[in-house]
Parts: structure tokens; sequence; C-alpha cells
């Protein structure tokens, strides 16, 4: 299997080194052996050269079978260059219309809320929706500006992200969230409320409740355990996975799989967390979000006993304080927690 390695800026290349150990050790010992290309892809090859990827970068993807990112964005460089440089091209020609977040607790991570325990995953639109570019400006500078945007859903794109999502949750414990909104938004949502009650025909096994934005936005944080799988559009999706990841305790065991579930062409496993430059080169980054994205990867390549043995390295590192980070409250060191998950998951 032939993974391409994007390291990216920050912390991303400290992180991606933990993931790559991990996967050494679990790829040994359950008999597969997978092979890496590095790409220097980032912040500091744009500043160098103009560009965070070469011209016929998203070419050269296409040839793997999955892509491990660690972080991309660095002071200086604006967002827009990071992300409209690399990532959205890739999620885009990718078609990796999938974003996949699990969210759980663990034992030794504590979480800002009150509920002991919860195991859910949220699935968010990856390639439509809202994050468009139709719309524009008018009379610029008067009184009577205004502005208009578009959110762009199709049949095909609605139809395959639920049906996803209905799927994962017939695997899981039989239980979907729809997030809507279309009291207010009267198009596009009451279009995804539609849908979602025909793909529901297909998966009689699952129960499911469409609810408006707000009632899961407050349950998140008041019941998480009340969810199993929570599917939205672009937008809803972003913000629904960014809650989720802070009600887990800390961004920096937050995985993500950007899927797409055809394999026609490679997904992408990368860490929540951005490049954090505050605390890059201090070799104190939680590597568990790396690595438990990693997991996602194996998961994805049709190796689900590696994936569960990874799992559980990181189940039996985070149970030990001394083998937990300063954002964990821990005084661990990458390099500590990195060793601990190889001894587990070898
Ligand atoms: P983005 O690059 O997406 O804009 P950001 O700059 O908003 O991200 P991060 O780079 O993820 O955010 O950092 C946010 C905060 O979380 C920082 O204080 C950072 O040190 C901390 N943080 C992020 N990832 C980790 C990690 N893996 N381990 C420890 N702390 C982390
Ligand atoms: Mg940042």
């Amino acid at each position: 299997m032939r993974i391409a390695v994007i390291p990216g800026d920050g912390i991303g290349r400290e992180v991606i080194g933990a993931a790559r150990d991990a996967l050494d050790a679990v790829s040994a010992t359950h008999g597969f052996k997978l092979s890496y290309t590095e790409f220097d892809w980032g912040c500091e090859r744009y500043t160098r050269e103009g560009a965070m990827m070469p011209a016929d970068g998203l070419d050269v993807l296409r040839d793997f079978d999955s892509i491990l990112l660690g972080a991309v964005g660095w002071p200086g460089v604006p967002d827009h260059v990071s992300l409209w440089g690399l990532l959205i091209p890739i999620r885009r020609t990718s078609r990796q219309y999938v974003n996949l977040r699990p969210i759980r607790t663990f034992t030794g991570v504590e979480t800002p809320v009150r509920e002991a325990e919860f195991d859910f995953v949220v699935v968010r639109e990856n390639v439509e929706g809202e994050y468009s570019e139709a719309g524009g400006r008018l009379n610029r500078g008067f009184p009577d500006e205004l502005a208009i945007q578009e959110a762009i859903f199709t049949r095909a794109g609605v139809t395959r992200i639920v049906g996803h999502a209905f799927a994962l949750a017939a695997l899981r414990r039989g239980y979907l969230t729809s997030a809507t909104k279309s009291n207010g938004i009267v198009q596009t949502l009451p279009f995804w409320d539609e849908i979602v009650a025909e793909r529901a025909e297909h998966h009689p096994g699952v129960r499911w409740d469409a609810e408006h934005i707000d009632a899961p936005a407050a349950k998140f944080v008041l019941q998480p355990g009340r969810f199993d799988v929570v599917v939205g559009s672009n937008l809803f999706g972003d913000i629904l996975s960014d809650l989720a990841a802070a009600v887990a305790g800390s961004i920096g065991i937050a995985p993500s799989a950007n899927l797409d579930p055809t394999r026609e062409f490679p997904s992408m496993f990368e860490p929540v967390h951005g490049s954090a430059p505050d605390i890059a080169g201090t070799g104190v980054a939680n590597p568990v979000g790396a690595v438990w994205s990693a997991a996602l990867m194996l998961e994805h390549l049709g190796r689900p006993d590696a994936a569960a043995a990874v799992l559980a390295a990181i189940e039996t590192t985070l149970a030990q304080p001394s083998t937990r980070t300063p954002d964990l409250g821990g005084t661990a060191s990458i390099r500590e927690v990195t060793e601990a998950l190889v001894r587990s998951a070898s």
C-alpha cells in the first residue's frame, strides 16, 4: 500500500513522525507493508517557491492509495494560501466528499462536559453546499451595498453523503441525527431533509431524527452521549465537528478523514489541529490526533485489525499519567508518548 505523506508545517512534521512510527509498529505485527513517499509541500515551500505544492501535485497524488497529512499553515502566510493552495484543491480533485470526525471519551482525558462517556461520529459534506464561490457584491461603497452568497446542494451530492452516514450508523449503534435548519433556510435544507427521509427507507434498521442545528449544538455540550452518527452540510458539519472536538477535551487528540468512499481517488487522513506555531519545535505536541488519523487510514485501507490495535495502544497510553502531553495535564514529551504508543502497538 502506497502512502503519500505530507508532513506540512510546524507540529505537523512532528506528529507525522509519530504516526509513521505507530504505523510501522502495527504493520510489522500484523504482517503487511506500507511504503511512504514524503512531499515537502507547505508554507516553507510557498515562501521559497511561491506555491504550496508543485503544479502537477494533484496528479502525483492520484497514484497513491492514501494521503497522510500533518498540518499546513504558518504565521505570515495568509490562510487562503494554505487552504486554497493545498487542502481544498486536494479535497476537491480527489472527490473526498466525506469528512469524518470520530469523537469519544478516553480514560485520562478530561472533558469540559458533565456526561462521563460518549462516542459518536460527525459526518460532514466536504465538497459542495454553503462553501461555494457563487454569488456577488453589488453597489460597492453605496448605502444600498449588498452581498449575495449562493449555497449549492445537488441531489447526487446530498444523496451520497447522507447514504454514507446511514451506512455508517448501520455499522455502529444504528442511530442517525441529521442537522438541518429547514425552518429558516427554505430552499436547500428542505431539499436536504427530503433526501434524508428517502435514504432512511433504504436503512430500516437505523433510527433517525432531523434536528434544527441549534438543538444538536446545545446537546453536544449537555448530552453528547445521545449521539451515534451526526450528518450535516459543509457549513453545519464544519461547525459541529469543531464543537465536538472541543467537547472531547483536547484538539490534540482529534482525528479526521477526508474520504472518497468510491476509492477512485486517494483519501486523506489528518489530525484536526493546525501547525501550532506556539509549541512547534518544543517537543510537547500531542501525537494522538495524528496517530488516530493513521488508524482511520488503516481502516480505510482494509486493515480494521491493525486500526483496532492502534486505538487500543492510544487507550493504554492515555490512561497512564506518565505518557500524557501537557495539553492533557501531563509532562510527557512527544517522544515519550510515541515510544509508549509503539510499545503498546508492537
Ligand atoms: P489552524 O492552523 O487550523 O488555523 P489554529 O492556528 O487555529 O489552527 P492550532 O494550530 O491547532 O490552531 O492551535 C490551537 C491551539 O491548540 C494552540 O495553542 C496549540 O498549541 C494547541 N494545539 C494544537 N494542536 C496541538 C497538539 N497536537 N498538541 C498540543 N497542543 C496543540
Ligand atoms: Mg493557525
